[in-house]
């Protein structure tokens, strides 16, 4: 497997941020002793899923997609800037990162411990549907999971709002156009970048167990604000991803995350470069 891709022109790189222990409790729509077959997990449904961000150059921009969890969720996490330096990447020579949804494991690695910016050059490129649900105020019809993160993302984003870009679907920007796949949140993105079929997608959490979604996409997670309207969004996507023979730069997917996906009965398998 290799963490370089050169497609289109592009040399995407791959660098994680670590691996997240997580669980196939959190699986919709297969029963437990599937999950934990496909994923491997024990009796405890314990599952350990890889953190995969991505870097490129274009135009002398130097363009990160995602941001990974800083030191806030697990202590296997929060690699990707030692990782990024000891590439030969200084973290103000970032200037641009794209968000696919503003999660924790994507978007709490924006700053450091104090709130300041860990990546004190970039502009922040995301959909705006994704901002300005979770910049919202709270009206009180909002889940306590939905409170807590609309005040974690406020902390994320408050040393770059003077340098978000706020992008619509089919706008272009460094090379990159967002494509609305909402459901694990309410802007969830797959970002295409590339011209033509010379492209890849940054596709997020549209496959959050790889092991389980890809080859059934139908189920979904218990992290989807929306599992069916993230269930729509993957099948969508997926469908486009393996029709137009895009490659992959995948969050979740097996480290470092770079491949290709074909059809197989009623889903996918995913294959690495
Ligand atoms: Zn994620």
């Amino acid at each position: 497997m290799s963490d370089v891709f050169k497609i289109g022109g592009l040399e995407l790189k791959a660098f994680s941020d670590g691996i997240l222990k997580t669980s196939t409790d959190f699986v919709l729509g297969m029963e437990r002793a599937q999950a934990n077959a496909l994923t491997g997990a024990g009796e405890d449904g314990a599952v350990f899923i890889p953190v995969n961000n991505f870097l490129f150059q274009k135009d002398g921009a130097t363009v990160l997609i995602d941001a990974g969890a800083g030191d806030t969720m697990q202590p296997t996490l929060g690699k990707l800037p030692g990782n990024l330096v000891a590439a030969g990447y200084a973290l103000d020579s970032v200037t641009h990162i794209i968000l696919t949804h503003i999660h924790p494991d994507h978007a709490n690695g924006l700053v450091d411990a104090a709130g300041a910016a860990l990546f004190p050059n970039a502009e922040i490129l995301v959909h705006a549907q994704e901002f300005d649900f979770w910049m919202a105020e709270n009206d009180g019809s909002e889940t306590d999971n939905v409170k807590r993160q609309r005040a974690r993302n406020k902390i994320n984003l408050a040393p770059y709002l003077d340098r978000v870009r706020r992008m619509g679907d089919g706008e272009v920007m460094v090379g990159c156009t967002p494509l609305l796949a909402p459901g694990h949140s309410p802007g969830h993105t797959v970002w295409r970048i590339g011209t033509g079929r010379e492209a890849f997608v940054a596709w997020g959490d549209l496959v959050h167990f790889s092991d389980i979604q890809i080859a059934h996409p139908d189920s979904a997670v218990k992290y989807d604000l929306d599992p069916d309207l993230a269930r729509r969004s993957r099948l969508r996507m997926l469908d486009m991803v393996a029709t137009e023979g895009l490659a992959v730069a995948g969050a979740h997917v097996a480290a470092p995350g770079l491949g290709y996906l074909s059809r197989k009965g009623t889903g996918y398998v995913y294959d690495p470069v």
